[in-house]
């Protein structure tokens, strides 16, 4: 059994800001930072347009960008959060380019800024067309510099410890679960360990793996997601999924596809169908910069019109040379392939792209479990509503991973915390907008747990005799979600859907109890719980709003909520 004083799920942009932050200000602290692959596969790494900030009050303001938020969110944003987020950014992104970020300028030395759909204004920085990648390696220079920060890599966090390894019966009812660690399987050994914790942070990031074409590099599979509706934790709006319209399409590749940013849109990139027709004024006066729901759904009508696979971004006319500067890893891809993009149209499809729903938690960060934090992509902090602006995921991880570190600072040490902000402990009933906790008799331990934390058990269990299963269970996953789950949805669908995944959650519950764990078992039985979650949050929402178009219910329902399961 491993003991630490922070213990940190995640080496993206959200765990390793909070990580650098705690580093600072403990000096004698321990922090631990655990990933399950190598330390900068992340989504983090793989984004590409830009972080949406205003910090150019001549021609942006605060203002503009809550707007912005707030329209693209269709009436699901907490507009508190959204207030948070985008006034508390530029000094987020300052901390970040203190810890050696580097950002694109002009020649007089300002910042370039990029605009993309749904902004009003010029406001996403960028480092040419790999920001994340360069987010992510200034970051991680800067945890390697931290003597006090542990990474430890190849580490696969199976489940949060609670009440519930204490042989406590926890249910959704159950108040005060608490969290005071985690099992994982460490990938060296292949052995099931505990690390223990008094504060824990999950930053998992995404689940784009749920679906067959996706943005999102293998690691996106909504552990932490899964790991918190296991231990009875709330989960927020997870039908809310954001296809990205413009993902290359390379016949025969699946899983991870390669992204073209819609700042390319922005430069001035515009979609044809088959005939070669600029298609999107007939779906929206924005055309191609309308919001990626819109585009999304129009690519989908006209590849369902025409019986194609994908359509294409036409970047014929660009001047070559301003294309290469901006995009040079988008031009290197497409040469790579055969593609040049002043002679050739780009292929490309829509691939499932950011989460917007998640862990829920308040606006500290705090989710509905003790001692538990999430922020980034796995959490959902309210910010993103119905819909995500554009750029505004890089962001709202750092804000948020600063207010997990001032919310958990003031409750290790509460003279510090006291000015900071008022709320504080478990989401109240009326953020949870469900009905309050019941009164079921709590038979938990006191705080801390009482230190006795089984070992896990494997007894019982075999080798796989066939990982093969897994993998096919993947694809049928995969598939599902797909065809059933994915921008058009209806209610006959959403059975569909519903009943192939009871299946494959059965079959895969019964590899779990019988064989010895692996990462590859695990991620799938996440990505299940994530589906399922998914299909259960569509299936409750009886309309349409931003992220989610159900044919059964094409407008707006008057009641205006967020669905918590
Ligand atoms: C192609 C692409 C382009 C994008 N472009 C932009 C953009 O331009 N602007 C923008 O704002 N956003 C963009 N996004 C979204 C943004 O990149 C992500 O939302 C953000 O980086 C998520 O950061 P994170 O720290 O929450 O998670 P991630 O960066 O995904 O990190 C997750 C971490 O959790 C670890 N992990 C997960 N499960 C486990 C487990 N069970 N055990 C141990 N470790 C685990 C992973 O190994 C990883 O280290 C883009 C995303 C993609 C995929």
């Amino acid at each position: 059994m491993q003991q630490t004083d922070f213990l940190i799920i995640g080496s993206g942009i959200a765990g390793l800001t909070y990580a650098l932050k705690v580093a600072h200000h403990f000096p004698d602290k321990k922090i631990t930072v655990i990933t399950k692959a190598a330390a900068d596969e992340t989504n983090t790494k793989y984004a590409q347009g830009g972080i949406a900030v205003v910090n150019d009050l001549e021609n942006d303001s605060f203002e503009k960008h809550i707007d912005d938020t707030l329209v693209a969110g269709d009436g699901l944003c907490n507009q508190q959060v959204v207030e948070i987020v985008v006034k508390e950014g530029p000094e987020r992104v300052n901390e970040l380019i203190e810890w050696g970020a580097r950002f694109d300028k002009t020649n007089d030395g300002d910042y370039k800024r990029g605009k993309e759909g749904g902004h009003s204004e010029h406001r996403v920085m960028h480092h040419k067309d790999i920001t994340g990648w360069e987010m992510e390696r200034a970051l991680l220079d800067a945890v390697n510099r931290q003597k006090n920060i542990e990474m430890i890599k190849h580490c696969f966090v199976v489940d949060i410890i609670t009440q519930h390894h204490l042989g406590y019966l926890i249910t959704k009812a159950t108040p005060d679960v608490e969290c005071y660690g985690v099992y994982v399987l460490n990938l060296q050994t292949n052995r099931i360990e505990k690390i223990i914790s008094k504060i824990t942070l999950l930053a998992t990031g995404g689940n784009g793996q749920v679906y067959r074409t996706t943005t999102n590099p293998s690691i996106a599979t909504g552990d932490g997601v899964a790991m918190v509706y296991r231990a009875k934790g709330r989960i927020e709006n997870m039908e809310f999924i954001q296809f990205h319209p413009t993902a290359l399409y390379e016949p025969g590749v699946r899983g991870h596809a390669f992204l073209i940013t819609e700042a390319v849109r922005g430069d001035g990139g515009i979609l044809r169908n088959h005939k070669e027709e600029a298609f999107m004024e007939k779906y929206d006066e924005r055309k191609d910069l309308a919001p990626r729901d819109i585009v999304a759904r129009a690519i989908d009508s006209e590849m369902k019109k025409t019986g194609t696979e994908h359509v294409y971004l036409d970047c014929r006319h660009f001047n070559k040379e301003k294309f290469t500067e901006h995009f040079p890893n988008i031009y290197e891809k497409c040469l790579s392939i055969g593609i040049d993009i002043s002679k050739t149209m780009i292929p490309v499809v829509p691939a499932a792209h950011y989460s917007c729903g998640g862990i829920k938690t308040n606006e500290w960060g705090r989710s509905s479990i003790k001692n538990l934090y999430a922020c980034g992509e796995c959490a959902s902090t309210g910010l993103h509503g119905a819909n995500r602006l554009a750029s505004n995921s890089l962001l709202e991880a750092m804000v948020f991973a600063h207010r997990c570190f001032i919310d958990c600072t003031a409750s290790l040490n509460p003279s510090e915390g006291g000015t900071l902000h008022s709320h504080k402990g478990r989401l109240s009933d009326k953020q949870n907008s469900i009905a309050p906790f019941g009164s079921v008799q709590s038979q938990i331990p006191p705080s801390g747990g009482g230190g006795a934390f089984p070992d896990w058990n494997e007894s019982g269990t075999t080798e796989p005799k066939e990982m093969i299963l897994i993998t096919q269970s993947l694809k049928e996953l995969q598939l599902v979600m797909s065809d059933y789950v994915g921008i058009v949805r209806n209610d006959v669908r959403l059975q569909r859907a519903s009943r192939r995944l009871d299946l494959l959650w059965e079959e895969t519950e019964q590899l779990y109890e019988s064989t010895s764990l692996s990462p590859q078992l695990l991620e799938l039985r996440n990505m299940i719980t994530v589906g399922y979650l998914i299909v259960k949050g569509a299936s409750f929402r009886k309309e349409s709003r931003g992220l989610h178009y159900n044919t059964d219910y094409p407008g707006k329902s008057d009641l205006v909520q967020n669905i918590v399961l």
